[in-house]
């Protein structure tokens, strides 16, 4: 392992690797990346990797268009090869006329961006979505650039690209303390050493305040409990992925035919790492997506696992310097860390080297808890 570099990244799921490898096209030498596992060990490996546009606020908006852009060159820039990107679009469903006044708000507000939103009455929805029950649905809103990506193999690109022109991996490497001198980071300490450096990244995620907590740092993420499941495959229709608010859930059918759906139980203790599944939460999460999709009455769930989203106040991406301490970093993407990836490694390297921001940082810095200024984004979630 190397002694001294001149940015250590933490954390290899997809805010890490895609740090790494914009780092490596913008030029920056001398980077390594340290995993306490493997790529993609934490929420990268375990998500349901969909990509979406249709957010209620413009600053979210940007960061899907920027990262949709992004995965669509991925594969070839990298010559990693095939991501499996499917877009099947996304239906957000709306159940009572207030919330069908969200989603035309926000179709509105994304037509300024030129996203190809549109809003949808039930018997839109059914045709988009024809295993859905719409009998009390008020219609939704939908957009066909939206999708999936296989988000292993999203990060073994970045990782790929990042080797490629010379970034150093260090897997099963957990990093222990950060040494801060001055309020300047000088070194970042692992059980195989320690490595100085003047530039630390924190992309690890739902671990994201405890790394903070090493350089004296208060990061305000909390990692939430967040259950998935897949059911035997059925006859393939395809159909968007549908999000539901009024439930929680989110469900869509994937190529080999298996419905893919999950739910965060607000019962689960918050604000600590645990990966075991709980038969309750399954139970309660198949109550819930039945009476959206009937058909599923009967079927087999072949696999049920469970992750974390890091969660923040406003749910939103902390990207960039902090306050406290010179040369401390944050990429860390919060509950859409997947999708919104290309767009944090983006802006997270562009913050190391100081260069000129792809979109306005404001939006994403740590300060704008401090000053109140916090993203009102319904649509988030
Ligand atoms: C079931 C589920 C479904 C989801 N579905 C979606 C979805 O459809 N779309 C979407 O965009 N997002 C989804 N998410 C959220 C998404 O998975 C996360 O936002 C994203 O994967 C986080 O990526 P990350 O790189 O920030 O963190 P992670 O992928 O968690 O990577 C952080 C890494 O940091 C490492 N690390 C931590 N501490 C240390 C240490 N001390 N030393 C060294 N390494 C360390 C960890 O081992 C880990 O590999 C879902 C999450 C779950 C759990």
């Amino acid at each position: 392992m190397r002694k001294t570099a001149d940015v250590v990244i933490i954390g290899g799921g997809a805010a890490g690797t895609s740090t790494a490898y914009y780092l490596s096209k913008m030029g920056a030498k001398n980077v390594v990346l340290v995993e306490q596992n493997y790529t993609p060990f934490g929420g990268t490996g375990r998500c349901a990797a969909q990509f979406r546009l249709q957010f209620g606020s413009i600053s979210n908006c940007k960061l899907g268009l920027l990262s949709v852009s992004q995965f669509d060159v991925l594969g070839e820039e990298t010559g990693f090869g095939d991501l499996e990107i499917d877009k099947h679009g996304y239906l957000l469903t709306a159940y009572t006329e207030e919330e069908m006044e969200c989603r035309r708000r926000d179709v509105e507000l994304q037509h300024t961006l030129g996203i190809q939103s549109v809003v949808l009455d039930p018997k839109g929805c059914k045709e988009v979505a024809p295993f859905l029950e719409v009998g009390e649905l008020a219609g939704g809103s939908y957009c066909t650039g939206e999708g999936t990506i296989n988000p292993q193999k999203m990060a073994l690109a970045f990782k790929k690209g990042a080797q490629d022109r010379g970034v150093e991996f260090y897997n099963y490497t957990k990093v222990t303390g950060i040494r801060v001198e001055g309020g300047k980071v000088k070194g970042v300490i692992t059980d195989k050493g320690e490595i100085a450096t003047e530039c630390v990244v924190n992309a690890t995620g739902e671990w994201g305040k405890f790394i903070g907590r090493m350089a004296g740092v208060t990061i305000p993420v909390e990692p939430e409990k967040h259950q998935i499941c897949i059911t035997e495959p059925l006859e393939y229709i395809g159909g968007p992925m549908i999000y539901d608010y009024r439930y929680g859930t989110y469900i869509s059918q994937v190529k080999h035919g298996g419905f893919l759906m999950g739910w965060s139980d607000p019962d689960v203790e918050a604000g600590i790492i645990d990966f075991n599944t709980e038969w309750r939460v399954l139970e309660e999460l198949c109550r819930r997506v039945v009476k959206q999709v009937p058909a599923l009455a009967n079927v087999r769930i072949v696999r049920h696992w469970a992750g974390q989203y890091g969660n923040g106040p406003d749910h939103s991406i902390i990207v960039g310097p902090v306050p406290e301490v010179e040369g401390f970093i944050c990429a860390l993407g919060m509950t859409k860390a997947t999708m919104f990836a290309p767009a944090i490694g983006i802006l997270a390297a562009e913050s190391v080297l100081k260069a000129k921001p792809s979109l306005p940082m404001e939006p994403y810095t740590i300060d704008r808890f401090a000053k109140g200024n916090l993203i009102i984004d319904p649509a988030l979630l």
